[in-house]
C-alpha cells in the first residue's frame, strides 16, 4: 500500500539517547523560563524534523508518530506537494487579507470544500484559522439563520477553547476549570457511548433519549443547532452506536434545527471516508473543518447550505488571517495528495492492520476494556482489571514507556484513560506495526511488572 510515497527521512524507529535527550532537556529548561506553564506538551521532546510517519527530535532520535500532531498531518508533516505550494505562494504574497484584496486560492478552497463535503446541494464556505473558530462561526450562522439561540452539545464533546467553545466542551479539567463564566444557551445531552451505555442501547434509542431531553429541557422550536462530532475525538474516540447520528440529523431536519457536524478531527480522510458523516449517509447542514485540511498549516472552514451561509449580512463573518493565502495553497496541495493517493483507502487499510492486533491484545490484557475507532482514528480504553473503572494511571505509564522506546502516542478521554492511535495516513505498514508492537509489549508487560500504580477504588 505504501510504495507510492517517497520520504525524505528514513522511516525507522531509532532511540539514540535517553528520552528526553540532553538537547530536549536544555530546551525544557529554557521553555520553563519563557513559555507560560498553562501550555502543556504530550511528550517532553523537541522536534527538529518530521516526515511521513516519523518525528526526528533535536537529539537525533527518530520517533514513530502515532499522534500526527493531534490528527493533523494526515499527508505527513512535510509532504513535498504542500512544501512546494507553500514556497511558491510565499514568493508571491503571504497576505493581503481576503476582506481587503481577495485572491483565487480562497475561492478554489471553497470550491473544493463544496465538492468534497457530503451532499449535492448548493453550498457556501467561509475560512478561518482554528477549529474552535470554525465551530463558533457555525453557531453564529445557525443562530442568525434560525432566529433561535439554544445550542445542543453532548457528553464528552470537545469543540475548542474560546469562550463559546469552552461552554460547548464537556471536560472541565484542564479545558474549562476556573475560566468561566461561560457563554449561555448551551445544553448538554447524553451521548451514545456503546462501551459505557447500558448493554443493548441502540443508536436509535440513544438518540431518542437525547431528543426527549432536548424537548423537555429546551423545546425543539428554541434550538438553533445540534453540534455533534460524528466520532468524538478528545472525549475518547467515542464511536456512537449505528443509527445515533442519522436519527439526530433527521430530528433536526424535522424541527428546523441546523445540524452541524464538527468534523474538525474526523474530516479529510481520517476515518476512512472524506468525512465521517458519510459513513451512515448523513448530510449535515453545516460542516466544521480544520486539522487535516492543509497539511499542517493553520486553516479551518465551515461549509454548508447556501441559504444558511448567505443569510448572513456582508461583514458578519471573517477575520484578518482567515483563509490566509499560504494556508490555502497548502490546503489545495494537501487535498490533491489525499485524492491522488486515495488517503481514505489508506485510513481503512490502517484500521484493517491495527484493529485485529489491538483486539488480540484486549483478549489477553484485562486492562484493555475496549478497542474502538474507525479508519485511522483508533483507541484503546484502559480500565482497572476486573471492572470498567477508568485507569488513567495506566494510560500515563504507557505513554511514557512508549516514548522511552521511540513512539509518540496520545491519550484522551473524559477520564484520561484512552490511548489513541491517529498516525499520519501516509505511514508505512512496517513502521506502523512496529509502533503498535511497542504498545502491545508495554501493555502485556506493565501489569505483570508492577510498574503501574495499583489503584484502590
Ligand atoms: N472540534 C474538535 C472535534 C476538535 O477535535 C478540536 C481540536 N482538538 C477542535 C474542535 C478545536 O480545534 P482547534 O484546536 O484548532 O481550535
Amino acid at each position: 500500500m505504501r510504495s507510492a510515497f517517497e520520504f525524505r527521512l528514513p522511516q525507522r524507529r531509532l532511540v539514540a539517547t535517553e528520552l528526553p535527550g540532553p538537547r530536549s532537556r536544555a530546551l525544557t529548561a529554557r521553555r520553563v523560563a519563557a513559555v507560560a506553564a498553562g501550555v502543556g506538551s504530550a511528550v517532553p521532546v523537541y522536534a527538529a524534523d518530521a516526515d511521513g510517519g516519523v518525528v526526528v527530535d533535536v537529539d537525533g532520535n527518530s520517533l514513530i508518530d502515532l499522534g500526527s500532531g493531534i490528527a493533523v498531518t494526515s499527508v505527513g508533516a512535510s509532504d513535498p506537494a504542500v512544501a512546494q505550494a507553500v514556497s511558491d505562494q510565499i514568493r508571491h504574497f503571504t497576505h493581503t487579507c481576503f476582506m481587503v484584496t481577495p485572491y483565487e486560492g480562497y475561492v478554489r478552497v471553497a470550491e473544493e470544500l463544496a465538492a468534497l463535503t457530503p451532499g449535492g446541494h448548493e453550498k457556501r464556505s467561509v475560512l478561518f484559522n482554528s477549529g474552535a473558530e470554525a465551530v463558533e462561526n457555525a453557531v453564529k450562522v445557525a443562530r442568525l439563520a434560525t432566529g433561535r439561540m439554544a445550542v445542543v452539545v453532548f457528553d464528552h464533546a470537545y469543540h475548542g477553547r474560546t469562550n463559546l467553545t469552552m461552554a460547548m466542551t464537556a471536560k472541565s479539567m484542564p479545558y474549562k476549570a476556573h475560566f468561566g463564566p461561560f457563554a449561555p444557551e448551551v445544553y448538554r445531552m447524553p451521548m451514545s457511548y456503546p462501551y459505557r451505555d447500558e448493554p443493548g442501547l441502540t443508536g436509535e434509542r440513544a438518540a431518542a433519549r437525547a431528543v426527549t431531553a432536548i424537548e423537555k429541557q429546551i423545546g425543539g422550536d428554541a434550538v438553533a443547532a445540534i453540534v455533534l462530532e460524528p466520532v468524538q475525538g478528545e472525549g475518547g474516540v467515542v464511536v456512537p452506536a449505528p443509527g445515533f447520528v442519522p436519527a439526530l440529523a433527521e430530528w433536526a431536519r424535522a424541527n428546523g434545527v441546523v445540524f452541524v457536524a464538527d468534523e474538525v478531527q474526523t474530516g479529510f480522510a481520517r476515518t476512512g471516508d472524506w468525512f465521517a458523516s458519510e459513513h451512515e449517509g448523513v448530510v449535515p447542514d453545516l460542516v466544521a473543518m480544520a486539522k487535516g485540511i492543509a497539511g499542517g498549516l493553520p486553516l479551518s472552514a465551515i461549509t454548508g447550505r447556501a441559504e444558511l451561509l448567505d443569510a448572513v449580512h456582508p461583514g458578519g463573518l471573517g477575520g484578518t488571517f482567515g483563509g490566509n493565502p499560504v494556508a490555502c495553497a497548502a490546503a489545495l496541495a494537501a487535498i490533491d495528495t489525499m485524492r491522488r493517493h486515495d488517503l481514505p483507502a489508506h485510513a481503512r487499510h490502517i484500521e484493517s492492520l491495527v484493529v485485529p492486533r489491538l483486539r488480540a491484545l484486549a483478549d489477553d490484557v484485562p486492562a484493555v476494556g475496549d478497542v474502538r475507532g474507525r479508519g485511522a482514528m483508533l483507541a484503546l480504553e484502559l480500565v482497572v482489571p476486573g471492572s470498567a473503572d477508568p485507569y488513567p494511571e495506566l494510560a500515563t505509564v504507557v505513554q511514557a514507556a512508549a516514548l522511552a522506546q521511540g513512539v509518540v502516542v496520545l491519550t484522551c478521554g473524559t477520564h484520561g484513560n484512552v490511548i489513541r492511535v491517529v498516525p499520519p495516513l501516509v505511514i508505512g505498514d512496517e513502521l506502523l506495526l512496529d509502533g503498535i508492537g511497542v504498545l502491545e509489549s508495554i501493555l502485556r508487560a506493565s501489569l505483570a511488572s508492577g510498574d503501574v500504580p495499583v489503584v484502590e477504588r
